[in-house]
């Protein structure tokens, strides 16, 4: 009709079959998706994520639809299956990830942190590595955790070291958290949900909560929701977020995506170098002078071997 009203907004809370907006006034509104709508370049089963600016009309009747979505800086898709080539986006918009990892129980392998890391590289997602359970550690556990610490932070990963059970530490991330899109990632049983309970009391996520209610009768692989957190930002945490695909990078580009890889790379001989046998390598130059760590070049050498073999291995 022609009383209809535009407005502005950010989508908080994706169901699968309507969409909750936040609007720029502060008020929410349940809308919906023209059944012809495309966003041009993308194929999705789902073309709005939780992130998204919207434009949304609004029409007398009080439905409303909607109708453009604003460029997104990043977005992290999942695919439906490996085979398949449907994908829908998941999350858009990201500022940053907080990658939540343990030395013990469980131990969070460092192959997983650096292909984590390597992928959210690849999708602009600057990460800041959680370490939890500090509490928990003996004298050797917390002499590993610091070296790690030591070493993440040289190459340009922020990093906390953290217990959600004690408290200690969880002030500094609620700090990070304000006025900014975070998404929540890390192996089942590091503590995620206690931390989320801990940022949020209010909220009263159960322990592993979230996931019961995210199968509660909804078109669970599109459900996706942001917590809004003091401080005017958003957490997600949503189930089947492990990690960013590795599947779309290419070879030579993953030397790239490890920043002091790819920094030792410019001195190599060849400029195609992979950093494996070739002569006149940098990088295995700055390997062996303790310039990089040998975990890290051990990583960057197990994607780059997943790629040779064709192996499509998520970051998890
Ligand atoms: P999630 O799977 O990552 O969501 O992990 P949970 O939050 O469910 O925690 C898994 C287990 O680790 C639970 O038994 C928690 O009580 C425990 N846990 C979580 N955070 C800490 C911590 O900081 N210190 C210790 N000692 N245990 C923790
Ligand atoms: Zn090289």
């Amino acid at each position: 009709s022609q009383l209809s009203t535009i407005l502005r907004g950010l989508v908080i809370k994706n169901t699968g079959s309507w969409y909750l907006v936040k609007t720029d006034e502060g008020t929410y509104v349940e809308c919906k998706i023209k059944g012809n709508f495309r966003l041009k370049g993308i194929r999705s089963t789902n073309p709005v994520a939780v992130g998204d600016h919207v434009q949304i009309i609004l029409n007398q009747e009080g439905t409303a639809f909607i109708n453009e979505i604003e460029d997104r800086k990043n977005y992290i898709i999942r695919r439906s299956s490996n085979l398949s080539k449907q994908s829908h986006i998941l999350a858009a918009n990201l500022d940053q990830c907080m990658l939540v990892v343990t030395v013990n129980y469980p131990e969070t392998s460092t192959t997983f942190i650096d292909r984590f890391l390597a992928s959210a590289e690849a999708y602009r997602v600057p990460v800041n590595i959680i370490f939890n359970k500090a509490d928990a550690y003996n004298e050797d556990e917390l002499r590993y955790l610091n070296g790690l610490i030591n070493l993440y932070t040289t190459i340009g990963y922020p990093c906390f070291k953290i217990s959600a059970k004690t408290g200690e530490g969880v002030d500094t991330i609620k700090e990070k958290l304000k006025g900014k899109i975070t998404l929540f990632s890390g192996h089942s049983g590091v503590g995620k949900s206690t931390l989320i309970n801990a940022i949020l009391p209010e909220l009263d996520i159960k322990t592993g909560a979230i996931s019961a209610y995210h199968n509660k009768g909804m078109h669970t692989t599109t459900f996706s929701e942001m917590f809004p957190v003091p401080g005017d930002g958003y957490i997600i945490d949503t189930p089947g977020i492990k990690g960013f695909g590795t599947f779309d990078m290419e070879e030579e580009e993953i030397g790239h995506y490890f920043p002091e890889i790819f920094k030792a790379s410019a001195d190599c001989r060849y400029n195609n170098c992979t950093h494996r046998h070739e002569p006149g390598c940098a990088v295995r130059e700055a390997v062996e002078q303790h310039y990089i760590s040998e975990s890290r070049y051990a990583s960057y050498l197990n994607m780059l071997e997943d790629k040779e073999e064709g192996k499509y291995r998520a970051a998890y």
